[in-house]
């Protein structure tokens, strides 16, 4: 039996991506530099898988470049948009509950002496579009902030926070990294007053060591990784064509469904919520206005690991935090206001497009059983 309830971590490719990744690496196995028909071959899937992920930003292809993931494109996006404006503008805005990396460039930037605002949650664990905006001053070069927490599922006010900020600052650069958003509620850059944004394949169910940074023709930043003058120029490096496909497949599949989607997430969270509520002691970080494919919860008598040991001897996969914080404790959940009793005993259950109610039902029946057995044998008084 497996039950994967990791999908914030990464999803299991679907059928699509894997036939679109396969008929890369075996029939379509070229250069997309090469000028003779294999090479061309190979460049017209990428031509294809770009056209396809513009489509559903509702942008320009020459505006989507392809990275070997969210983690690469977020570097680019934060560190290039700094390199020739941080003289002119020191001041630079990003938030207390980004990935590590995001939170990562904005602690160099801080060493090469940038000056760097984080805006943190307030009382109510909320980050408002104007406790963005206040951040940001006429000597501001970039904002960075998440759409959807990956850790609790909270989505930023950013559309209101980006819009208010474009206005006011029009020189000021707003990256949006998305990664949690994307396919999953609509994300659309223009609409989002976002200059740079950020994508990853291997969570929409594309093969891992791809992604997108989405660029506006409006906006110059210096590459960041040079080369051979891939993707005009901006990105060099062999295109990963099979992952990229991949991408390109998954998303329009994808595409066309984020709505009914969203709806059954939400019935997904919804039950879980109230199977979660039979259990003694347990407690829920996640907030109602959450997305609903992330829900953090926490059992305080439990360390996260005991947890997640027990849930993965009975083939049952979520994640104590983060997959990237590999069981390091991370500070976010502490920042949205949940106490350090709480964060240490936090599961997160992340829902994909497969996941059925009865998966639910057989997590909550082994959350209970842990918590039957795992009591007694720390003396808990039930
Ligand atoms: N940002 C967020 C919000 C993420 O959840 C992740 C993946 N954990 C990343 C960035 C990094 O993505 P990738 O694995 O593609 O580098």
């Amino acid at each position: 039996m497996l039950i994967y309830l990791d999908n914030a971590a990464t999803t299991k490719p679907c059928e699509r991506a894997v036939e679109a990744a396969t008929n890369a690496l075996t029939n379509a196995f070229g250069n997309p530099s090469s000028r003779h028909f294999a090479g061309l071959d190979a460049d017209m899937l990428v031509i294809k898988a770009r056209d396809t992920i513009a489509n559903a930003l509702s942008c320009r292809e020459d505006e989507v470049f392809f990275t070997s993931g969210a983690t690469e494109s977020n570097n680019t996006a934060i560190m290039s948009a700094c390199e020739n404006r941080l003289k002119r503008l020191p001041r630079v805005v990003t938030t207390t509950v980004e990935h590590p990396s995001v939170k990562s460039c904005f602690d160099k930037l801080e060493k090469m002496g940038a000056e760097v605002v984080r805006v943190a949650p307030d009382e109510n664990g909320e980050i408002t579009a104007k406790m963005l905006f206040d951040a940001v001053d006429e000597k501001t070069c970039l904002i960075s902030a998440m759409l959807v927490n990956n850790e609790t599922g909270y989505i930023l006010p950013i559309e209101k926070a980006f819009a208010m900020i474009k206005r006011k600052y029009p020189n000021c650069i707003t990256h949006c990294d998305a990664v949690q958003g994307f396919m999953k509620i609509p994300v659309k850059p223009g609409k989002l007053s976002a200059d740079l944004l950020s994508l990853s394949g291997h969570k929409i169910y594309a093969p891992k060591g791809t992604g997108v940074l989405y660029k506006s023709k409006d906006v110059h930043i210096t590459p960041f990784m040079l080369g051979g003058g891939q993707e005009k120029g901006f990105r060099s490096g062999t295109e990963n064509v099979p992952a990229i496909a991949g991408m390109g497949a998954a998303v329009e599949l994808l595409s066309k469904t984020i709505s009914e989607r969203f709806e059954k997430a939400k019935e997904l969270k919804e039950y879980l919520l109230n199977s979660i509520a039979q259990i003694e002691g347990t407690f829920v970080n996640s907030k109602d206005s959450s997305s609903p494919y992330v829900v953090s919860i926490s059992m305080p008598n439990y360390k996260s690991e005991t947890l997640l040991n027990y849930l993965s001897d009975r083939g049952i996969c979520v994640s104590s935090g983060s997959a990237c914080s590999k069981g390091k404790k991370s500070s976010v959940l502490q920042e949205f206001g949940i106490t350090p009793e709480r964060t240490d005993s936090t599961l997160r259950i992340s829902f994909s497009n497969e996941t059925s109610k009865q998966e639910i039902d057989e997590l909550c029946k082994t959350l209970k059983n842990a918590h039957d057995e795992l009591c007694t044998i720390i003396n808990i008084k039930k």
